[in-house]
């Protein structure tokens, strides 16, 4: 096998597993649950779940999708998540290779990944996950000679847009995680893409409340997790945003 099929594959391998551990975060974090300690468990019948039944994909396949204690479904968010990270991971390898950017973005996935799941699943974007990642972001593009004010009027344009509209509503629209969130989008991306990042995550926000108004799904009054657009499109930038900017360079510069 070639060089680089090999790290592909493995790479998607490390990022099935981190997918597995992620949504165990995901899902455990905002119950104060310890995520490390306890081990999995059904969330049906609560049996103790061994380490042949953890394996990503593997397990969910052999099992046919349901618990073998009490034969009840397992939720396809498990596979979907360790589908997704497997081809983050992947993805991330064979555009970077062996860089201390590959580094960055593993890192930077895992918190987007986090934070992507709570805010779908529980509307929450927690400033355990935001606080940290900021920090992290920040330090880390600092190390790979990230131009700072770059980082500086990211963070400001990324916290400024969701201040204003927090301003605007009198904090009925957004929450201060959604402040925090897009702080975290410019110190990982950078003035440039965090604009981008903004720009894809409202355009596929607003397209697919609609149509989720459109068949039904939603009424006007619910919520639209909006931090789970802001950090897929996140992941997407850390991945192609410097081809992005590049296409739009070229055109308009
Ligand atoms: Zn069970």
């Amino acid at each position: 096998m070639e060089y680089n099929n090999f790290f592909v594959i493995a790479f998607f391998i490390l990022g099935a597993v981190a997918g597995s551990f992620l949504n165990t975060v995901a899902l455990r974090l905002p119950k104060k649950i310890s995520w490390i300690q306890a081990r999995s468990r059904c969330p049906h019948c609560e049996k103790t779940l061994a380490w042949y039944e953890l394996i990503p994909f593997v397990s969910f396949v052999l099992q046919q999708g349901k618990c073998r204690k009490c034969q009840r479904r397992i939720s396809l968010s498990y596979p979907f998540t360790e589908l997704v990270c497997g081809i983050l991971f992947a993805g991330a390898f064979f555009y970077f290779q062996f860089t201390p950017e590959l580094i960055f973005a593993l890192v930077m996935f895992a918190f987007f990944f986090v934070i992507f799941l709570t805010d779908l699943r529980y509307y929450l974007i927690l400033d355990r996950v935001t606080v940290p990642a900021l920090l992290i972001a920040f330090l880390g593009n600092l190390l790979l000679g990230k131009n700072v004010t770059s980082l500086l009027l990211g963070i400001a344009i990324g916290a400024g847009i969701f201040l204003l509209q927090f301003f605007l509503s009198r904090g009925t629209w957004i929450g201060g995680g959604d402040i925090r969130l897009g702080a975290l989008l410019g110190a990982t991306l950078g003035w440039q893409q965090t604009i981008l990042a903004l720009l894809i995550a409202y355009v596929v926000g607003a397209v697919i409340a609609m149509l989720l108004l459109v068949v039904g799904k939603k009424t006007r009054k619910d919520h639209i997790p909006f931090g789970t657009f802001l950090s897929a499109s996140g992941i997407l930038m850390i991945l192609y945003g410097d081809s992005i900017l590049k296409i739009f360079n070229t055109w308009y510069f």
